[in-house]
């Protein structure tokens, strides 16, 4: 029986490991299609177009919105940052969990508009732990690392939109967490209604046919 797959919002501070996780996620199980954001952002050594992101300029970006080609869009640190429409809406039809790796803005219209998604917050163990990671990326310059720092204080305000928090202090325990978040909610009544309900059915014609 064909089901619709699980749509996923990941969001956490900059520097929590959210790619990390992602990465890991991908190369562990095979249900999940992960959204490949469009940005005005520039490249960071070793990120490829198509593969981290789609770079663009702001004419082009500003263009799709005006096309309505993507789900939610929102402005980071001087950036956009939006999820084209077409990948996400493709997969969650032909079952795939898909995941989008976003910002707090982003996760609030992504609930507005579909309201049956998961959101997921990844948090470092604590503060310090969040600067050494961002720190030792080394793809950020000190005036930079120091603005995301920031809009972390801001983002914790927004916490309580989101369904799960899960730490990230052992990798592969995070992970694990989060498939099996993604796990429960497939199995959400909603998802399976169907299924007893042609159950139901079946036995109803099968006792039927016996009586006859
Ligand atoms: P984000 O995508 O949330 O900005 P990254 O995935 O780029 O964060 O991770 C930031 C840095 O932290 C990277 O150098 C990464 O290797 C490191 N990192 C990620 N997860 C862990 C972890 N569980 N323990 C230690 N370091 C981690
Ligand atoms: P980075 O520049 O570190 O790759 O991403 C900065 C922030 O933008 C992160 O919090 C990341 O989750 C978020 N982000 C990436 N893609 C999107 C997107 O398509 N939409 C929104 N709203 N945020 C995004």
């Amino acid at each position: 029986m064909n089901r619709t797959g699980v749509l996923i919002v990941i969001s956490g501070f900059s520097g929590a490991g959210k790619g990390t996780l992602m990465k890991r996620l991908m190369e562990c199980y095979d249900n999940y299609a992960l959204s490949i954001s469009m940005t005005t952002r520039a490249p960071r050594p070793g990120e490829e177009n198509g593969v981290h992101y789609f770079f663009v300029d702001k004419e082009t970006f500003e263009k799709t919105i005006a096309e309505d080609g993507l789900i939610e869009y929102a402005s980071y640190c001087g950036n956009y940052y939006g999820t084209p429409r077409a990948y996400v809406e493709n997969c969650l039809s032909e079952g795939k969990d898909v995941i989008l790796e976003i910002e707090i803005q982003g996760a609030c219209k992504i609930r507005e508009k579909y309201p049956d998604a998961v959101l997921v917050f990844v948090t470092p163990p604590d503060g310090a732990e969040l600067e050494k990671r961002l720190s030792g990326r080394g793809t950020e310059t000190d005036e930079v690392i120091r603005t995301r720092l920031q809009r972390a204080i801001e983002e914790a305000e927004g916490i309580e939109n989101y369904d799960y928090i899960v730490v990230n202090d052992e990798l592969d325990r995070c992970m694990e967490d989060i498939h099996a978040i993604v796990r429960a909610a497939g199995c959400r009544m909603k998802e399976s209604v169907s299924r007893i309900e042609s159950i139901s059915d079946e036995l109803s014609s099968y006792l039927k046919g016996e009586k006859e």
